[in-house]
């Protein structure tokens, strides 16, 4: 019976049973050369990392909230300087820009995609902005095209924020490709994760991607020459190993979250109450999550948990509600639609190594919702 299937809202160890013998070996590998720190592991997989990417350069770093930091820091990010973010994100993007030294503004998001709101998004711009962080939340890419214009006219640096979008395109063209640069995370959950913290930026532009290399690594390329102070935020070597292992299966993982979603939106359009994600034209969406909304959202999510289905809200407060912006002081209607969706957003399961079983329990228990409802 269907609501006898457990289904968790993500499985790393799934994951890990279909390259366990390729994985416990470069473990053992990188352990018995003892290449903890750089090293060749660690050169292999900001190589391998920028080629997927299609960028010139990648500087890995601690996690992904470090690789945000270490750009803005590297664009060189000055006190009072304004950086425009989506409302609705994951903290690390606008914590960043404060720790980087500059202001936080918050742009609504869009009420189709999630991303930053493009219609809303020049009237932001003052003469104290100097970029802007789009974020290609979920996996779906922002609308870069009026992005890039609104960056060109006002001379603005743009860091896409890829940390859930690794292979998502927009117009067929690879997002994190669009701006100065990209910053990604290899958190284990993400669409490519460690077996713990990981992160990276990717960039065409040289100079910055060494600057980006010298303050993540005390200020210095090569050892004992200091020329900034800097920062210790390095890409282990075990996490680059094993990142190198899972790197080439991307791709597959990539196409089966496309083909789960698939299966969602099919088989969930059409439920009483249930908006299923929408596609904009010309994008190719990567799924980190599957979020649905509904107006009784936190009834479903219960009723999902008595079935035995694990769901997540991903956020349950957009970024200017919460307390650490309160001194912000933002009412709901500067950021409408961010503020909307907070209250009616669900991420259902969602991982490459799903089974339609599975599958057939989400649907079924959101079904067997509706029905308790009517
Ligand atoms: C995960 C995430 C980050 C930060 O990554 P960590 O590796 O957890 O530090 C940044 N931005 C977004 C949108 C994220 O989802």
């Amino acid at each position: 019976m269907a609501d006898t299937v457990h289904v968790p809202f993500a499985d790393l160890h799934a994951q890990y049973l279909t390259i366990k013998s390729d994985i416990d070996a470069v473990i053992a590998d990188v352990i018995r050369t003892s290449a903890f720190i750089r090293g060749p592991y660690v050169d292999k997989f900001e190589a391998a990392f920028a080629d997927m990417m299609n960028a010139k350069h990648c500087v890995s770093c601690a996690n992904g909230t470090d690789s945000l930091y270490i750009a803005m820091h590297a664009l060189g990010v000055k006190p009072g300087d304004e950086v425009i973010a989506p409302a609705h994100s994951w903290i690390s993007t606008t914590e960043t820009i404060t720790q980087a030294g500059g202001k936080v503004v918050f742009c609504d998001t869009d009420p189709l995609t999630h991303t930053i709101d493009t219609s809303k998004l020049a009237a932001l711009v003052t003469p104290r902005t100097v970029g802007v962080i789009p974020v290609h939340i979920y996996g779906q890419p922002a609308d870069m095209d009026p992005i890039m214009a609104i960056a060109k006219q006002h001379g603005l640096w743009i860091l896409e924020d890829c940390a859930q979008s690794h292979l998502a395109r927009y117009k067929g063209r690879l997002v994190g490709t669009f701006g100065n640069a990209a910053s990604f995370s290899f958190y284990p959950g993400k669409n490519l994760g460690a077996m713990g913290d990981a992160g990276a930026v990717t960039t065409n532009d040289p100079e910055l991607a060494k600057r980006m290399a010298m303050f993540a690594r005390h200020g210095g390329l090569t050892k004992g020459d200091h020329q900034i102070e800097g920062i210790n935020s390095r890409l282990d070597g075990l996490q680059a190993a094993i990142l190198s292992v899972k790197l080439p299966h991307l791709p597959k993982w990539t196409r089966a979250r496309q083909h789960w979603a698939n299966v969602y939106t099919e088989r969930l359009s059409g439920i009483p109450g249930v908006s299923v994600p929408a596609v904009a034209e010309g994008r190719e969406p990567v799924w980190h999550l599957y979020v649905i909304r509904h107006e009784r959202r936190d009834a479903l999510a219960a009723h999902l948990k008595s079935k035995g289905i694990q769901t997540v809200i991903n956020y349950p407060t957009a970024l200017p509600f919460l307390p650490c912006y309160a001194p912000m002081g933002h009412k709901p209607s500067d950021f409408p639609n961010a503020h909307r969706d907070q209250s009616r957003i669900l991420s259902l399961p969602i991982f490459p190594e799903m089974t339609e079983a599975q599958i057939d329990a989400v649907v079924e228990a959101i079904r067997s919702f509706d029905g308790a409802a009517a």
